[in-house]
């Protein structure tokens, strides 16, 4: 089947073209991002494939279905870019990458805690200018210290996991608890104001939804251990970026730790470097020395990337056979509150 991957870079094609070999779909790589103004790129192209910083509302998909496009495959996991309802009604079929590595994104979580923990982003620069002092780069030991868990779903247990290697007490917070966090040992539910007041570490993992936009408020903040480290890899707007500033600039918040900012479609995926950015919320953040921040990378693993790869491809052959998709979306699942954004 023909497919128009909107959105792709060099390591997209890399990985979908050694997926290929196995299905043998003919791929048109497109720069653009998918969105209104860019569907007709995929005119006459049965299939189309985004990913998280797409744009498929009801308008897109109305443009790429009166194009031809029936079918919508997204190389990630969320889908809170796409209008499922309005793909329903024009009978365009939606499938995504259910599950891949949540070994990426939880690995890349403590490398977030470590990273912002021993200062290794500022011991790496100062080594390189022959600068062997240690004043400013003490940290503190993880063993013994409380970590909390919001969101203790396929990657919020294998962080809890590792972190509870270092001998870390745990407490989730979860509006489904899974029986397995408990056995992890150390480790035990509690109310959401319980978590914010005693840990020294606090990691999202819960999806963006409506409930859990801005998770993270002046109110939370100011229920926090005053110095506590918080580290979010999971979606932007689960923080309240303006109150997260304010904190840091209270002593509050110690240390951030961010792979996600809730205005990260402007900015993330794209080599700015020679540019203005224009974003004076994320400057300032970035003047913070307790503030680390990657571009969405968590997820970028070879195993992880290989998978979604595979996945698509293999829903667009299910697509393309007739056949039932086990990743298909349907409505209902976007009002499900238990879902990965
Ligand atoms: P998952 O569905 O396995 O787990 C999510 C957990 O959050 C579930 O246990 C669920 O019950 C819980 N939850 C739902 N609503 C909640 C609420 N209101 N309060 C607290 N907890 C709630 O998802 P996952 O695979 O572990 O992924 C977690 C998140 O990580 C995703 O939603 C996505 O936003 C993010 N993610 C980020 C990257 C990246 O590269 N940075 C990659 C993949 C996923």
């Amino acid at each position: 089947m023909k497919i128009a991957v909107f959105n792709t870079h060099k390591y997209d094609r890399e990985y979908f073209d050694q997926a290929n070999v196995k299905h043998n779909h003919e791929l048109v790589y497109l720069e653009p991002h998918l969105d209104h103004t860019t569907a007709p790129l995929a005119a006459g192209i049965p299939a189309a494939c985004i990913f998280v910083n797409d744009t498929a509302d009801a308008k897109t998909l109305e443009a790429l279905a009166s194009n031809g496009t029936k079918y919508l495959l997204l190389r990630c996991t969320g889908f809170n870019q796409v209008d499922l309802h309005a793909a329903a009604d024009l009978g365009i079929k939606v499938a995504r990458v259910a599950a891949y590595s949540p070994y990426s994104v939880a690995e890349h979580t403590v490398g977030l805690v470590l990273t912002l923990n021993r200062k290794i982003h500022k011991a790496y620069n100062r080594v390189r200018d022959d600068n062997f002092a240690l004043d400013g780069l003490m940290g503190f030991d993880l063993h013994g210290r409380t970590v909390g868990v919001i969101g203790t779903g396929k990657i919020g247990m294998i962080f809890a996991q590792i972190m509870r290697g270092f001998g870390c007490q745990l407490l989730g917070y979860d509006a489904y608890p899974n029986s397995n966090f408990e056995t992890i040992g150390a480790a035990r539910y509690v109310e959401l104001s319980e978590l914010l007041e005693n840990s020294d570490i606090i990691s999202l993992h819960c999806p963006l939804l409506p409930t859990t936009e801005h998770i993270i408020n002046a109110e939370a903040i100011s229920q926090m251990k005053p110095g506590m480290m918080l580290i979010n890899t999971s979606r932007g707007k689960l923080i309240d970026t303006r109150a997260v500033i304010e904190g840091i600039k209270a002593g509050k918040i110690g240390y951030l730790g961010i792979d996600v900012y809730e205005q990260e479609d402007n900015l993330f995926f794209e080599d700015l470097s020679g540019t203005v950015i224009q974003d004076d919320v994320f400057q300032l953040l970035q003047s913070f020395s307790n503030v680390v921040i990657t571009a969405h990378q968590a997820f970028f693993t070879r195993d992880a990337v290989t998978t979604i790869a595979e996945t698509t491809l293999s829903n667009a052959d299910c697509f393309e056979q007739g056949q039932a998709c086990p990743n298909e979306l349907k409505v209902e699942e976007k009002v499900v509150a238990k879902t990965s954004a």
